[in-house]
């Protein structure tokens, strides 16, 4: 009996959590589930639909995009954008099975074919495409700084040098790569494997910012109780892309053509504004880009 108030308390906090997940958490698919579909025999889709999982690589802590919050299902942008995908092979959210991809490991989990897909705020680029195929884009964000709320002299990337700023990213991404052109040291760079630890290391002190998409940072902003804030102007382009296996061509089209009909059913939008359109009301709802060429 004296337990009930905790427990109802306890309800009551998990109901809001679910709440500023900012996701559909009633794992439904914004398309239909097709019926049967039948593939060309070989393909990666035949393969797929055949199964009856999809096995997909997302991010398990970035809000907005890929974030599993009380229940163990990842909610965001990408995780609808693999409902849509999943959908179109038959396969009801419920069959797809999700597997956490961390920045530095998402080409070796698809060389390793142990996912079928990567969704995972994943800037398309040369050098990730010597081992992995992308379909899409499907989104650009851009990378920018997120610091302390009361923090004003770090304004911008120029103003790292001026202010001996140490800035967090995490290993393997394009920003960690970017921002050595303006830290003069890269000692003044530390590096984890995702972005939560750069929030905690941001909150004790141990670094003065934390670089990374816009998209990804105001996500962490909007988790922090008004502790960060993110800063200064976009400094690079990350056209989000979704990582196959290498050469699978006739795959990327298949997404590319479920991608470009969510866009026309309004699907596209829907994902969106489910998920990282609550984020923060200044970032505008996307609209899907020509594709680039499969290859
Ligand atoms: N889009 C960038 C990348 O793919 C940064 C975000 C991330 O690390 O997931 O590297």
């Amino acid at each position: 009996m004296r337990r009930t108030p905790a427990l109802a308390a306890l309800a009551v906090l998990s109901l809001a959590l679910t709440a500023c997940g900012g996701g559909n958490d009633s794992d439904t698919a914004a398309v239909e589930v097709a019926k049967a579909p039948t593939f060309a025999p070989g393909t990666t889709m035949a393969k797929i639909a055949k199964t009856g999982t999809l096995q997909a690589g997302v991010k398990f802590d970035q809000p907005g995009f890929g974030m599993t919050g009380l229940s163990d299902k990842p909610q965001g942008f990408d995780v609808e954008i693999v409902k849509i995908i999943a959908a179109k092979l038959g396969i009801d959210p419920g069959h797809i099975k999700y597997t956490e991809a961390p920045s530095n490991v998402r080409e070796e989990i698809l060389e390793r074919g142990e996912v079928d897909v990567v969704a995972a705020t994943y800037t398309i680029n040369d050098e990730r495409k010597k081992r992995i195929s992308f379909a899409g884009p499907y989104y650009q964000a851009g990378q920018r700084l997120m610091v302390k709320s009361g923090n004003t002299t770090i304004t911008g990337p120029e103003s790292l040098a001026k202010t001996k700023a140490k800035v967090c990213s995490a290993t393997g991404s394009t920003p960690s790569e970017n921002i050595k052109q303006y830290l003069s040291g890269s000692d003044r760079l530390v590096l984890f494997d995702n972005y939560t630890k750069c929030a905690d290391a941001l909150r004790t002190g141990q670094v003065d910012a934390v670089t990374t998409d816009d998209v990804v940072l105001m996500g962490l902003a909007s988790n922090s109780n008004g502790d960060f804030k993110v800063v200064g102007p976009k400094f690079s382009k990350e056209p989000y892309g979704i990582g196959i296996a290498k050469g699978d061509v006739a795959f990327c089209r298949f997404i590319d053509d479920t991608l470009a009909e969510a866009a026309k059913s309004g699907a596209y939008t829907k994902a969106w504004k489910d998920t990282a359109g609550k984020l923060d009301k200044s970032i505008p709802v996307p609209t899907l880009a020509k594709a680039d060429t499969c290859s």
